[in-house]
């Protein structure tokens, strides 16, 4: 027996007349006396059935996803029905055997996110839900086809690796022949493609799965891909190139839009110009550094302040919203939000009574504003400028700037290479610490950590970080003095990363690269923002599967071939 000689998207006028078979879920049925309408659904569509019980023998019941199989004649409906691709068509059923029976569904439009994930199999039924999932399997062919047009190769890096201490926490996993030790699952390919340069692979990608043991947020996930790759003998401005070009090609491809060509800022530029280090450029507000003007007013929260930022927006705000506005700056620990109204270049409300005409007149020489309000934040540069760059986006937000239908890349470059860590006091790779330092700060970056930048950058697309990437260190002296400074002296450093040291002494090439975010560019494609959806079988917040169960416990003897004290008696 065969069960399809067409899947249900397929029959059109041209096969009325043919006897054809079809296999697929009930997706409707009723039924009027002796006949039953039926729509037959699989992945590609529906198509509807018409079935005569006096002709045909259905012992049973038939029942909403039921599974069944088909034979009869393609016949032409009276009257099509347009919104089936196969809706000029009817099949005219002569015989039907049940494949399998369903019990009703125990999910509906209503159910909540944990029972949709434990019975993620029936809500991927729903073709929009499907469809997610082929669109993220196209997406992810296109890529690899344009890896592989420009000599790219996909090496398959091992998910059992060495655990070392990168950045997140790692989920380690029991060896049993070599008990008491432990592979990791990796965070990232990285020190695998860094050697896969070494051996000379040049041009290495792979849609890699990315394994951390972080507390997820709502948008994050123990394991996301990342379609990651590493090129050797560039710089950075060939490897952001080469990442904008695939973007391009990405966007073109399944939005249709031609975007335009990255703008590119140093980081410090970008906190300077939007208070922020991925800047949603799908709106012009940028900051405004009244640090100058405003120092000498009198007025004593400016006077004292190290900084002064301001945004100015053609709207008159309320006291209500500018109360709201005033505890998002708060969360960012500025002490508080000062503002001026403006209306045909006069000054009222709020802070007007602190300033003179000729600081109001350079207010607006600066600002370039008539009408509106001006927002300022007196603080240390840091805090004023990451309050206020909250405070456009929340204003981009309110405003209805952020436009979903818009694809605003950009390049943020030039980072840090190290932040301070002040809990635990003490400096950390802002990015990994197998980044490279500007050529500047090589000799003496251990003297003046808090200035050193680095051959490193990321990727932005609507204010959302898409991919970082870096030159890589090549050199065994300056890893090692890198390790040393982030806290891994020699010997521990020859401990956990030994063999990536010890690859460098073979002859390097220069190299770098990037991991972008696939399940991330995937959702924005799609417009949303919940990288669940196109995640075949994701985990819930506390990083379980409500579907399989995972994780679980596992037997007792299990734990005795992997040397590990069970703290459970099965
Ligand atoms: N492995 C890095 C990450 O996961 C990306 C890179 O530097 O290539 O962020």
């Amino acid at each position: 027996m065969y069960y399809r000689t067409h899947n249900c998207s397929e029959l059109r006028l041209d096969n009325v007349g043919q006897n054809v078979v079809l296999s697929g879920w009930i997706d409707k049925i009723r039924t009027h006396g002796q006949i039953s309408f039926i729509d037959l659904r699989d992945r590609f569509g529906k198509t509807q059935l018409v079935l005569n019980l006096d002709d045909c023998d259905v012992s049973d019941d038939l029942k909403k996803e039921y599974v069944i199989r088909v034979e009869g004649i393609v016949a032409k409906k009276e009257v099509a029905n347009e919104n089936l691709e196969t809706g000029e068509i009817e099949v005219k059923v002569s015989q039907l055997k049940i494949i399998n029976k369903a019990l009703a569904l125990p999910i509906d439009e209503n159910a909540s996110d944990e029972m949709r994930l434990k019975y993620r199999y029936i809500d991927l039924r729903k073709k929009e839900n499907m469809d997610k999932i082929v669109f993220r399997y196209n997406v992810i062919k296109h890529v690899r086809e344009y890896f592989d047009k420009n000599g790219f190769i996909e090496i398959e890096t091992p998910m059992l690796v060495k655990p070392t201490p990168e950045g997140a926490r790692d989920y380690v996993v029991p060896s049993r022949v070599n008990p008491g030790k432990f592979y990791a699952l990796p965070q990232s390919p990285q020190l695998y493609k860094q050697i896969s340069m070494i051996a000379g692979a040049d041009r290495y990608f792979q849609v890699a799965r990315c394994l951390r043991d972080e507390d997820l947020r709502a948008d994050r996930q123990p394991e996301h891909t990342q379609f990651d790759f590493e090129m050797s003998f560039v710089n950075s401005d060939e490897i952001r190139e080469f990442a904008e070009g695939l973007m391009k090609s990405v966007v073109l491809k399944f939005k249709g839009i031609k975007v335009d060509d990255f703008k590119t800022f140093s980081y410090e530029e970008a906190m300077e110009r939007y208070g922020c280090d991925k800047p949603d450029l799908r709106f012009d507000l940028e900051l405004i550094n009244f640090s100058e003007i405003l120092k000498n007013t009198g007025f004593g929260v400016f006077d004292d302040a190290q900084t002064i930022y301001g945004l100015a927006v053609e709207k008159d705000f309320s006291r209500k919203e500018i109360d709201a506005l005033t505890e998002v700056v708060k969360i960012y620990k500025a002490k508080g939000l000062a503002y001026v109204k403006v209306s045909d270049g006069n000054f009222d409300g709020g802070v007007s009574k602190f300033l003179n005409e000729d600081i109001k007149n350079k207010i607006i020489e600066k600002s370039k504003i008539k009408n509106g309000t001006i927002f300022f934040v007196a603080d240390k540069k840091k805090v004023a400028r990451t309050s206020m760059g909250e405070l456009r986006n929340k204003i981009g937000l309110d405003l209805g700037l952020k436009d979903p239908d818009k694809f605003k890349f950009c390049w943020v470059k030039d980072f840090p290479l190290f932040s301070y860590n002040d809990e635990e006091e003490k400096w950390e790779p802002e990015h990994h610490m197998f980044s490279m330092p500007k050529e500047e700060f090589v000799e003496d970056f251990e003297k003046r950590p808090g200035e050193v930048l680095g051959d490193l950058w990321d990727l932005v697309l609507n204010g959302t970080e898409l991919a970082s990437g870096s030159i890589r260190i090549t050199s065994p002296d300056l890893q090692k003095r890198i390790m040393k400074f982030v806290g891994f002296p020699e010997d521990e450093a020859m401990e956990k990363f030994g063999f990536l040291l010890n690859a460098y002494n073979y002859g390097a090439p220069v190299h770098g690269g990037m991991g972008l975010g696939a399940d991330r560019i995937i959702a924005l494609l799609l417009g949303t923002n919940d990288i669940r959806e196109v995640i075949a079988y994701p985990k819930n917040k506390n990083a379980q599967c409500p579907m399989d169960g995972s994780p679980a416990n596992i037997y007792k003897k299990q734990y005795e071939e992997l040397f590990i004290k069970s703290t459970n008696n099965e």
